[in-house]
């Protein structure tokens, strides 16, 4: 099924997402800023207009202790008192000790009696001040003191409103608003340039990604701005240089079967067509031509069954059948049906079994790599040879190792007689028939059982194959057995 692709909102772009962190991170610290900055602004100023009418309430104060003014209210220090209160925009009242009040400034609340916090401090020889932020108010409250500089006889009380301030503080609420408007602009730009920049690496690695995969460029993607692009880059280069390896192999190996499937085809063409060239052919030369051609026929179909097998055995089809397996049996039986092949080759075979190894596996496929294995020791031994077949068993794996006495693989072919139409140079290999697959399909069964294979040989000496595979075959091994070429 295919997949649905998510429809590209712009809100899912990495950019979008950028600008909007950018964006929010600046604009955090900015309401704190603004209350803060506001409240301190007002605060200050609240607190220099109090100490403003506080020390002028002082210089009244002294002037109507100097004159007794609790005992008789001069009509110029009254007249200051009024004075005092407009200057501030507000009412300054004297109360005596009996809470009364000698002197209003508005005139009103002459000889009533007003009792407040803060004409009792004063009272108490302490003045006092406060601003009524929520009442738009402000108030202040200064001893007026007897001959003897220590008794307080009245109370100057002045109370005044403070609309200014508001005025003030909404003017600078509303700059900071206008502020706060520029400054996300400037912010919004900034980020979108910003985000152009961080995020042009990104495009260039998505553009050159899909140049290189469409065959447009070829050279490595190497972006390396950011570590992140860095480490893409690298594992792109990665991938394509594995897609390169198994395309070329694959390009190798359609060339290599192609040519093998040919060799046969080609033998058979020049023995028909030199057949039907000859005049007056006796019978026997049709016997000798015909049986050639099935000799042929023969090594087609084995090369096509071995390419088959290969083909079952690709770790995307293949199907390991799992089951108990009592490998020196497997090991007897095999080396019995190669018992006529080494007869003719004088070859001995020795099974020499450690213990007894009972394993869960897939005995088809264990099975065909170890014929392989055998038919390469009967094959390419010396008359007269012998060949070793060990069995063990040890750390949760099976071991079978294959040994003979033959001639040996140079050093420098060793590596290559597992992949696919390998074969050692024709002299070495003499006039032994085969196509080269017997090893790849070896290692080939036994990977796609989690196990391993490994050679080792020796010119004049002999060769040695060991095959190690779970003795509990594990069916996910599949997915691990490696697709190489
Ligand atoms: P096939 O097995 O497909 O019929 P093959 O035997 O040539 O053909 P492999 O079994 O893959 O192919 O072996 C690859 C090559 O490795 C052989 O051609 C041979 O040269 C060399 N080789 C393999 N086993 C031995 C051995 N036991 N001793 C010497 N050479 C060997
Ligand atoms: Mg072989």
């Amino acid at each position: 099924m295919k997949k649905k692709t998510p429809k590209r909102h712009f809100w899912r772009n990495f950019r979008f997402r950028i600008i909007l962190a950018l964006v929010l991170i600046g604009l955090i610290p900015f309401p704190l800023l603004f209350i803060f900055t506001i409240r301190s602004y007002e605060s200050k100023m609240a607190d220099k207009y109090l100490s403003s009418i506080k020390s002028s309430a002082h210089v009244l104060a002294d002037r109507m202790a100097g004159d007794y003014y609790w005992t008789r209210q001069s009509s110029e220090l009254t007249g200051m008192l009024s004075q005092f209160g407009n200057q501030y925009g507000g009412r300054a009242v004297v109360v005596d000790y009996s809470y009364t009040v000698i002197a209003d400034s508005f005139g009103e609340y002459n000889d009533k009696t007003i009792v407040m916090r803060d004409i009792n401090r004063a009272f108490s020889g302490r003045e006092s001040g406060s601003y009524d932020r929520d009442g738009h108010f402000m108030r202040a409250a200064v001893p007026i003191y007897g001959t003897d500089g220590e008794s307080v006889m009245a109370v100057l009380w002045t109370g005044v409103p403070t609309t200014f301030i508001d005025l003030i503080r909404n003017d600078t609420y509303d700059t900071a608003v206008m502020m706060l408007i520029a400054t996300l602009i400037v912010i919004a730009l900034l980020t979108y340039l910003l985000s152009f920049l961080l995020i042009r690496p990104w495009r260039r690695l998505g553009k050159t990604m899909n140049d290189i995969s469409k065959g447009a460029r070829d050279e490595e993607l190497n972006i390396r701005t950011y570590n992140e692009t860095t480490d893409i880059s690298e594992s792109f280069n990665m991938l394509k240089n594995r897609h390169e390896v198994l395309d070329r192999s694959r390009s190798e190996f359609v060339a290599n079967v192609s040519h093998e499937l040919k060799t046969p085809i080609t033998a058979m063409k020049v023995l028909a067509d030199s057949l039907v060239e000859m005049q007056d052919v006796p019978p026997e030369l049709y016997q000798e031509f015909m049986r050639d051609i099935g000799g042929q026929l023969d090594r087609e179909t084995a090369i096509i069954d071995d390419l088959l097998a290969l083909v079952k055995l690709d770790k995307r089809s293949a199907v390991l059948r799992i089951s108990e397996v009592n490998v020196n049996e497997m090991l007897e039986n095999l080396i019995k049906q190669l018992g006529p092949l080494a007869n003719v080759k004088d070859v001995s075979i020795t099974l020499e079994s450690h213990r007894s190894v009972t394993a869960s596996i897939d005995e088809v496929k264990l099975s065909l790599a170890c014929m392989n294995i055998l038919e390469n020791a009967i094959k390419y031994n010396n008359p007269g040879g012998s060949i070793n077949v060990s069995l063990d068993a040890e750390e949760e794996h099976c071991v079978i190792t294959i040994s003979d006495t033959g001639p040996g693989i140079p050093a420098e072919d060793l590596a290559k007689v597992f992949e696919r139409f390998y074969r050692v140079d024709k002299s070495h290999s003499g006039q032994m028939s085969g196509s080269g697959l017997g090893l790849a399909i070896a290692r080939q069964s036994v990977e796609i059982q989690g196990g391993t294979i490994a050679i080792d040989s020796t010119e004049g000496v002999g060769t040695s194959v060991t095959i190690r595979v779970p003795l509990v075959v594990d069916s996910s091994s599949l997915e691990s057995a490696g697709d190489k070429p």
